[in-house]
């Protein structure tokens, strides 16, 4: 008989910390990168990634998942967005992260 796995959005929400701020931090274990990650079906992949599947729906192919807040271990999917790799970088530069905030409050 299969071994039941807990569901990934449980073993993700399992291990997040409700900041004051909306961030949902992951608190446990980190890529040198900085991004939470976690082990689904013997693979590494990172926990933004997960919780915006398992929140929002599928990554569209060749983007990449940004963080409003600029707190990279956050999962909140609020604060995730699915966009091109050169947007996250043009995103990137100089951006303080209550300048991402406003950005985030003005899209809603
Ligand atoms: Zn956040």
């Amino acid at each position: 008989m299969a071994r039941m796995a807990k569901p990934l959005k449980e073993r993700l929400l399992a291990r997040v910390r409700v900041e004051h701020d909306g961030c949902w931090t992951w608190t446990g274990s980190c890529a040198g990168s900085g991004y939470g990650h976690l082990c689904v079906d013997g693979k590494w992949r990172g926990t933004h990634r997960i919780s915006y599947e398992v929140h929002v729906g599928p990554i569209p192919a060749g983007l990449v998942i940004d963080h409003l807040c600029r707190n990279t271990l956050c999962c909140n999917p609020y604060h995730l967005e699915a966009v091109t790799h050169q947007e996250n970088m043009r995103r990137a530069v100089r951006l303080t992260k209550a300048q991402r905030m406003q950005i985030w409050l003005d899209a809603q």
